[in-house]
């Protein structure tokens, strides 16, 4: 153990993320990568929220406001308004309006473009001085965005990762510390995505379906089931899609 998490090696991801394939497939990527502020606001829009509910947010906000420069002049409760069916509108619009000035005032452009000649710790110490962006909203921005090998890690991934015994870690930050520390090359958006998928379909929180999990054979989760049952899996993915 060190530092609350254990040792994890590299080739424990790389055969992790081998099985994840064998069932899951490789994930498909979006054809063009959005700009970085696209990516950050639509990454906002889904936090605590179905992707579905996110992406019909995403596309209220930019039929209503072509540019994001337009929501600097306004109203917070306006921006609420138009993406209130992914939840926690107000949060979500302050958050947003936020960045949106924060960028106006400090460098005069309502871009992130200035990020892309960053390197990862830079882009994530930048994003995460934000009011209302964390170390996952970050993460997504240099994955979806950037196509940097990155894992960004929410609860799906952060439970799978320590039921199975691979991370150790009492919070997703931790989790997401262990991962990508040692993460091999060109692997950062299938393990992420096939993470979530296994999240989503056998690990769920509660009832877990161990007996027809792709990566029991692996697995140290010492409370394992023997319940099995029909996986709908969903291949929607919102940041795949903006
Ligand atoms: S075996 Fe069970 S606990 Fe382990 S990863 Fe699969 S579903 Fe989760």
């Amino acid at each position: 153990m060190r530092g609350g998490f254990t040792y994890l090696k590299r080739s424990d991801l790389t055969k992790l993320n081998t099985l994840l394939i064998r069932r899951f497939g490789i994930p498909k990527r979006n054809s063009e990568f959005p700009d970085p502020l696209s990516m950050l606001i639509g990454t906002i829009l889904s936090q605590n929220t179905n992707d579905n509910n996110s992406f019909k947010a995403y596309n209220n906000l930019v039929m209503k406001y072509p540019t994001w420069d337009m929501l600097a002049g306004t109203k917070t409760q306006e921006i609420e308004k138009v993406i209130r069916v992914a939840g926690l509108g107000n949060q979500k619009a302050k958050a947003i309006k936020k960045v949106v000035k924060y960028l106006l005032n400090s460098r005069g452009e309502v871009s992130l473009d200035y990020l892309r000649d960053r390197d990862n710790q830079s882009v994530l110490e930048e994003l995460v001085s934000l009011d209302g962006v964390g170390l996952k909203t970050a993460s997504c921005v240099l994955l979806f965005s950037l196509d940097r090998n990155i894992c960004p890690v929410d609860t799906h991934v952060h439970r799978t990762m320590n039921r199975i015994g691979l991370v150790k870690a009492s919070a997703p930050d931790k989790t997401f510390m262990a991962i990508n520390q040692v993460l091999p090359e060109g692997i950062g958006h299938q393990l992420h995505t096939n993470l979530i998928k296994l999240g989503r379909t056998y690990c769920k929180p509660s009832n877990p379906l161990c007996k027809s999990c792709p990566v029991e054979k692996i697995c140290k989760f010492e409370k394992k089931t023997d319940k099995e049952g029909k996986i709908e899996e969903k291949n929607f993915m919102l940041l795949d899609n903006i």
